[in-house]
């Protein structure tokens, strides 16, 4: 006798799956099914199929994963609608160049993202007015708030409502503490969760799907340290640049790298202050990386 119910995988450890399942928990799974044949592997915020094979246990089996919206390689999640990308305004100091590179990666796979510097009570005016210069003219929403202070938290979670946001930044930027404050009933939620799959503060070296409320969901990622350009190539690396795309119309050469080249229309937003000094400097140093490693 085989009981099918559809639930959302929420996390993924060593060849289980957890699946939930609404109204009735949490369920520990293994893949089994066509799917399997087709190579497909189920990720963090699939929706899915289950074989209840044990209802007391709560064990079954991912028999089918249901369409995907998306599916993302870094982090390796599905239906994912934006990115929330996480990083102290001060203490640690936040490192752009790693910023940069994130936004790239989340261009890379067609992923919105937002830019949110926490920490505000500690940075200085002329940190934050610094990180405004580095992020006003590229276009993604910038949010400064406190997670200690619970400042400024109301505009992000609002920008959050409805969607499912994968978040990330690199560790000690307070992730754990706005995580915690943007969802305060998931640790009643996770309470049952928690039991089974642990979620805790050194344990998320594994993505983890929650639940905000019936619409909205985050991933938490693990945090990061360095992020490699390698799949970057530096012939289309301006393209992922949002905000030097309306500019590159006035370059006067085709495959201008926006560098060296006279008559360049990215030079000249840059030199009007349209197109911010950091993200430029990233930019051609992200360039010379690539181009060096073509050498090789
Ligand atoms: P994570 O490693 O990114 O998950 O960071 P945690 O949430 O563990 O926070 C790292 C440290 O920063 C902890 O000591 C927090 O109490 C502190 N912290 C988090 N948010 C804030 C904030 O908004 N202001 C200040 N001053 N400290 C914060
Ligand atoms: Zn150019």
């Amino acid at each position: 006798m085989c009981k099918m119910k559809q639930g959302k995988i929420v996390k993924g450890i060593a060849g289980f799956y957890y699946v939930s399942v609404a109204g009735s928990g949490i369920y520990e799974c293994k893949a089994k099914g066509a799917f399997r044949q087709k190579k497909m592997k189920p990720l963090v915020g699939d929706n899915v199929s289950i074989d209840i094979i044990d209802e007391e246990e709560k064990k079954g089996n991912v028999v089918e994963i249901l369409p995907r919206k998306n599916a993302l390689v870094r982090p390796a999640v599905a239906n994912v609608d934006q990115a929330l990308v996480i990083f102290a305004g001060t203490s640690p100091k936040p490192n752009l160049n790693l910023l940069d590179r994130f936004l790239l990666m989340m261009e890379q796979q067609n992923v919105p993202t937002l830019i949110c510097f926490n920490k505000e009570d500690l940075a200085s005016e002329a940190e934050i007015q610094e990180l405004r210069d580095a992020y006003g003219t590229c276009g993604y929403p910038l949010f400064f708030v406190s997670a200690r202070q619970q400042e400024g938290i109301e505009p992000l979670r609002a920008a959050l409502e409805g969607k499912t946001t994968t978040v990330a930044g690199p560790s000690g930027v307070g992730k754990s503490t706005l995580i915690n404050l943007l969802a305060p009933e998931v640790q009643m939620e996770t309470g049952e969760i928690s039991e089974k799959i642990q979620r805790g503060k050194h344990t998320t070296r594994h993505s983890q799907l929650i639940l905000l409320n019936e619409q909205t969901y985050i991933f938490d990622t693990p945090g990061f340290s360095s992020l490699a350009v390698d799949f970057f190539e530096k012939e289309t690396l301006g393209t992922l640049f949002p905000e030097f795309v309306e500019y590159e119309q006035n370059c006067r050469f085709t495959g201008c790298s926006h560098i060296g080249e006279p008559v360049c229309g990215v030079k000249e937003a840059l030199a009007e202050g349209k197109i911010s000094q950091s993200r430029y400097n990233n930019y051609v140093q992200i360039y010379n990386e690539l181009k060096d490693k073509r050498k090789y």
